[in-house]
């Protein structure tokens, strides 16, 4: 069991994760959880002591609920705390990949659409991983002309895939009375496959809880039967609230996930 990073060689470090070599094994990597935490590409940025072991548990508990699905991701275990091993990529597809259920965030700015709008089937949007240009989307007819013009089928793979684990974590969620709102999935090549990489944590999602004892979930906008204000995820860091808030939500998320087991 690794706990001491300082001898092994740092491969990459982004805004919430560093990544170490595996001297053991050349095929798979370290994964660190950093306490940092980000908005707007980077722009806001604090430290909040403790997040890093609480989105270590929610990853974990969310990937290893994704293997059991049978979803083909990079992660393979839990060595150490805030530590995970995942496999080596052998390319990383510089896109992030956003599925929605419901409106909410940056849609509800561009798109002109009511908040709460419901989306059947959930709509999915790549966008290229960019902070400086601000995560720009891919125009959707250039990526239809890549999937059935030119066989990209990665693209294909990676939409399917988006659309899978929505569906798995909208279940699971679900299952605690909340409502799986978006989420953003991150991808690579292994062997010429598309693997699901990166972290799925607090961060990666919204999450509002269901607003009434039955709610109505298949009206054309949800707004009703859910409780933005109650929200789960990092749109609280993102409004400005605490970092003890912040914190505070993101270790409701853990406590859930870690009852993945039971859907
Ligand atoms: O901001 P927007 O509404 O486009 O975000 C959609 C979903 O993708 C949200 O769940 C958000 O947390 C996530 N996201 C992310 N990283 C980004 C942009 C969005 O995790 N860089």
């Amino acid at each position: 069991m690794i706990h001491d990073f300082s001898n092994l060689e740092k491969l990459n470090e982004g805004k919430t994760k560093v990544i170490y070599a595996n001297p053991d094994d050349p095929a798979s990597v370290y994964m660190l959880f950093k306490d940092d935490i980000t908005a707007g590409d980077g722009v806001k940025h604090d430290i909040i002591a403790g997040k890093a072991l609480v989105d270590w548990q929610t990853n974990r508990d969310i990937f290893e609920y994704l293997n059991r699905c049978g979803v083909r991701t990079h992660y393979l275990a839990t060595p150490a705390e805030k530590v995970a091993l995942v496999k080596k990529l052998d390319f990383k597809i510089n896109l992030e990949v956003v599925s929605r259920r419901v409106a909410a965030g940056s849609i509800v700015h561009w798109g002109k659409i009511a908040e709460g709008t419901r989306f059947d089937p959930v709509v999915t949007q790549f966008h290229y991983k960019d902070d400086p240009l601000h995560d720009p989307m891919l125009d959707p007819g250039y990526v239809h002309y890549l999937i059935n013009d030119k066989g990209a089928s990665e693209y294909r793979q990676m939409q399917e895939t988006n659309t899978e684990v929505f569906h798995h974590l909208e279940k699971a969620f679900a299952h605690f009375r909340i409502q799986l709102i978006d989420f953003k999935l991150e991808y690579g090549l292994i062997g010429g496959s598309v693997y699901l990489i990166d972290e799925i944590t607090g961060g990666s999602f919204r999450l509002w809880p269901y607003r009434v004892e039955k709610p109505d979930l298949r009206k054309a906008n949800v707004l009703t039967e859910l409780d933005p204000a109650g929200r789960l995820d990092k749109d609280t860091y993102r409004m400005g609230g605490t970092s003890d808030t912040v914190l505070a939500k993101f270790q409701q998320i853990a406590a859930i996930t870690a009852r993945f087991k039971e859907v």
